[in-house]
C-alpha cells in the first residue's frame, strides 16, 4: 500500500507547518485529523475478549508463511505460499477453499496470480467480507542502500500477518458458527510495484468479476502485526464508509482494545479502493507507523501475537455481533 498522493499534495502544499509529508520509514508527522464521530462508549461494562482467538496458532501461521521466503508471482516461494494457504484455508474454515485465477500484466511482464478465497455460510441475509494480501513486496524500495533495495522483503508484517489473524478467524468461525455469512478472500498482488499501477492486482481482478455475490461490507486487514501496534481510522475509509469505521472502533471500545486509536490518520491507497470503487462499503484497518516498511527488516522479530490477537478479537466481536 502507498500513502495517498492526494494527500501527500496537499500536505507538501502545508510544509511550513508540517514538516513536509511522512512516511512509516521517515518517522510519522503529526497530521492533521479531520473531526470525526466518535465511538459510542459501551452501554455494558467492558467484557473480556471473548472470542478464543488463539494468538500462538495465529503466530505459527506468519512464520510459516515468512519460511517460505518472498511470496510474490515468480518467486520460488510463491506457489508454495499459494498451495499451502489453499490447504490451510480449506482445513480451518471447514469449506472448500477456491481460487480466481487471473492473467497481471504489470509492466512489460505478464504473469499468472491467483485470489484464494473461502465463503462461510452463504445463504445468510448479511455478508462481511474480510480480506488480506498474501503476496509480498519484490523490492525493498525503503532501503538507503541500493543494493538491498533491489532485494526483496520478508514481508512478516506487510503480508503474513492478515493472512494470520484471517485463518485464526476461520478457525474460529467453523467451531462456532456466525449468524452472518463471511467470505474470506486472500488477493494476490497487492505489493508486486513497483508503481501503483501495478498494485492492488488481486483486488481490482475480483472487483471486476465479483467471484461472490456483492457483500453487505468488506473490511481488509493490512500491516496488523507489528509490536506496537496503533491502527487510526483511515482517511478513505472514514469517507467512504464511516459506519462501518464504527462498527469496529464500537468494538474495539466495548472490548478496552487500546491500540485502536479514534482519529483520523494517514489516507492509504491499499486492496479496499478498487473494492469501494464498484460500491462495496470497504474499510482498511491498517498501522501506518512502521519503521521496517518496504525494507528488509520486515521480519518476524518486529511482530508479535499480542497484536495479531487484538486484531482477531475486534473482528470477531463484529462478526459475532451480526444478524
Ligand atoms: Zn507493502
Amino acid at each position: 500500500m502507498l500513502l495517498s498522493k492526494t494527500l501527500c499534495t496537499l500536505l507538501a502544499a502545508s510544509a511550513v507547518l508540517l514538516g513536509g509529508c511522512s512516511n512509516a520509514a521517515g518517522g510519522s508527522a503529526s497530521l492533521p485529523a479531520p473531526p470525526v464521530a466518535s465511538a459510542a462508549p459501551s452501554a455494558s461494562p467492558a467484557v473480556a475478549a471473548p472470542s478464543g482467538f488463539d494468538k500462538t496458532r495465529s503466530f505459527a501461521d506468519l512464520q510459516t508463511q515468512v519460511n517460505f521466503g518472498p511470496r510474490y508471482s515468480g518467486s520460488e516461494g510463491y506457489p508454495k505460499m499459494r498451495d499451502w494457504l489453499a490447504k490451510t484455508l480449506t482445513e480451518a474454515a471447514g469449506v472448500p477453499a477456491k481460487k480466481q485465477d487471473f492473467t497481471a500484466k504489470p509492466g512489460d511482464k505478464t504473469l499468472a496470480m491467483s485470489n484464494v478465497y473461502a465463503h462461510i455460510n452463504p445463504d445468510a441475509k448479511t455478508q462481511v467480507l474480510l480480506c488480506a494480501h498474501y503476496d509480498t513486496r519484490p523490492t525493498a524500495d525503503e532501503e538507503i542502500d541500493p543494493a538491498k533495495q533491489k532485494q526483496a522483503i520478508p514481508g512478516a508484517n506487510d503480508g503474513a500477518s492478515g493472512v494470520a489473524v484471517l485463518l485464526e478467524m476461520a478457525r474460529l468461525l467453523k467451531a462456532k458458527p456466525p449468524t452472518c455469512g463471511v467470505q474470506i478472500v486472500f488477493f494476490d498482488g497487492e505489493d508486486y510495484g513497483p508503481g501503483e499501477a501495478e498494485m492492488y492486482l488481486g483486488a481490482k481482478a475480483w472487483a471486476k468479476s465479483l467471484p461472490l455475490p456483492k457483500p453487505t461490507y468488506a473490511i481488509l486487514i493490512d500491516m496488523i502485526g507489528d509490536k506496537s501496534l496503533q491502527i487510526y481510522r483511515e482517511q478513505s475509509s472514514e469517507s467512504f464508509a464511516p459506519e462501518i469505521n464504527d462498527k469496529v472502533w464500537n468494538a474495539a471500545s466495548s472490548l478496552n482494545m487500546s491500540s485502536f486509536q479514534n482519529t483520523v490518520k494517514y489516507a492509504i491507497s491499499d486492496d479496499h479502493i478498487p473494492l469501494q470503487a464498484v460500491g462495496i462499503k470497504a474499510i482498511d484497518l491498517i498501522d501506518f507507523d512502521y519503521g521496517p516498511w518496504h525494507t528488509l527488516d520486515d521480519t518476524v522479530a518486529q511482530c508479535s501475537p499480542d497484536s495479531l490477537r487484538s486484531v482477531g478479537d475486534v473482528l470477531a466481536k463484529v462478526i459475532y455481533d451480526e444478524k
